[in-house]
């Protein structure tokens, strides 16, 4: 019979699972505590569970663990973590520590990706399959563990982003299983509105998101204001193109009240032209919405180069005189390849 694994368990399915196989319901409230209170996940070492429980859960259940292979740290502090899974394949995901006290991890949600975005060293490295929502969880889980000074301690993980590798609306249930975990006030705790989840534009899901009604922060990957230039960037766009993408974002907005996200890699001579800027304008005309501006992190062999300072101020001086809200983002982990379209599957 296959084990269970507890990490890809909610609270109240804990609960469930205890019940179902006759344990009471304090019980799974114990195990829930001793992981994410404590960061142990160890049966043998949760002091306060009988010891017929504890062979019992041995025999029946597990937690997923993921090995650390190789950690880079960056002088900024940014850490690259690989991580080996259990059937041999390894992922990525980052900490990135900022001065105004927020301790930032990117996470992974599959592993490689298949939207093929044409910069992205992990659409080039294709797709094997959905990570579990213990294998979304643990990254969380280790990465803690690792940066807590004290046994399980601080600093404390503030904020998630689901920018890793992957797209999680690919992986919506598992991804929000997770995303359920790192909100539980018993669990990681960290509020809704510090976990983002960022898509290339899958509109269903989108859609789907959206009657969720959950108050998380919705990063969209525009990229291009155009259709013609977006299929080449995205080929995602060619099955959903910008009217349709964004209307799906019109319902998001309507449905959650929040802000969305709209991320704008800019590439030298391709996407951040004045025209490009008026465009992008164009289209996000009256949409509750922020335009986060990402110099491209260029990855080795892919012909793309990142923009020029000028550049980048001039597309962020139009968007800003017609109204739309914008930032540059603060490049990090950019010499380590941990930034932004630089994670893999695999370290090549
Ligand atoms: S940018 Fe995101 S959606 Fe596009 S290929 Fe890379 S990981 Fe996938």
């Amino acid at each position: 019979m296959n084990k269970q694994d507890l990490k890809s368990l909610k609270r109240n399915e804990l609960s469930k699972w205890f019940a179902k196989n006759g344990f009471p319901a304090f019980r799974a409230e114990q195990v829930f505590n001793w992981l994410y209170k404590n960061g142990i996940d160890c049966f043998e070492d949760m002091s306060n569970l009988p010891a017929d429980l504890i062979d019992y859960l041995k025999e029946k259940a597990y937690f997923e663990r993921l090995i650390k292979v190789d950690t880079i740290e960056a002088e900024d502090g940014t850490i690259k973590y690989l991580w080996g899974l259990s059937d041999a394949e390894q992922i990525e995901s980052v900490y990135l520590p900022f001065a105004d006290g927020r301790n930032s991890i990117c996470i992974s949600s599959q592993l490689g990706c298949q939207m093929g975005c044409s910069f992205c060293a992990t659409g080039k490295s294709g797709f094997i399959r959905n990570l579990t929502t213990g294998e979304i969880v643990d990254q969380a889980f280790q990465m803690q563990k690792d940066i807590s000074k004290a046994a399980y301690g601080e600093p404390r993980i503030s904020n998630i982003v689901f920018m890793g590798m992957g797209e999680p609306l690919e992986n919506l249930e598992a991804v929000m299983k997770a995303v359920n975990i790192f909100n539980d006030e018993k669990g990681f705790n960290i509020g809704m509105r510090k976990i983002t989840i960022s898509s290339s534009g899958i509109v269903p899901a989108i859609r789907k998101l959206a009657d969720l009604e959950a108050q998380l922060v919705l990063a969209i990957s525009l990229n291009a204001p155009v259709n013609s230039l977006r299929n080449r960037l995205m080929p995602i766009n060619k099955k959903y193109p910008l009217d349709e993408l964004l209307s799906a974002v019109r319902y998001y907005i309507n449905k959650t009240n929040r802000r969305v996200s709209f991320e704008y890699v800019l590439i030298n001579g391709i996407n951040d032209t004045i025209e490009m800027a008026e465009k992008t304008a164009d289209l996000l005309k009256g949409y509750l919405c922020h335009v986060n501006l990402i110099p491209l992190n260029p990855v080795v062999g892919f012909g793309f180069q990142g923009p020029g300072r000028e550049n980048m101020i001039d597309f962020k001086g139009i968007l800003e005189e017609r109204g739309i809200e914008c930032t540059i983002r603060q490049e990090r982990g950019s010499e380590i390849q941990a930034a932004c379209g630089q994670l893999r599957h695999l370290n090549k």
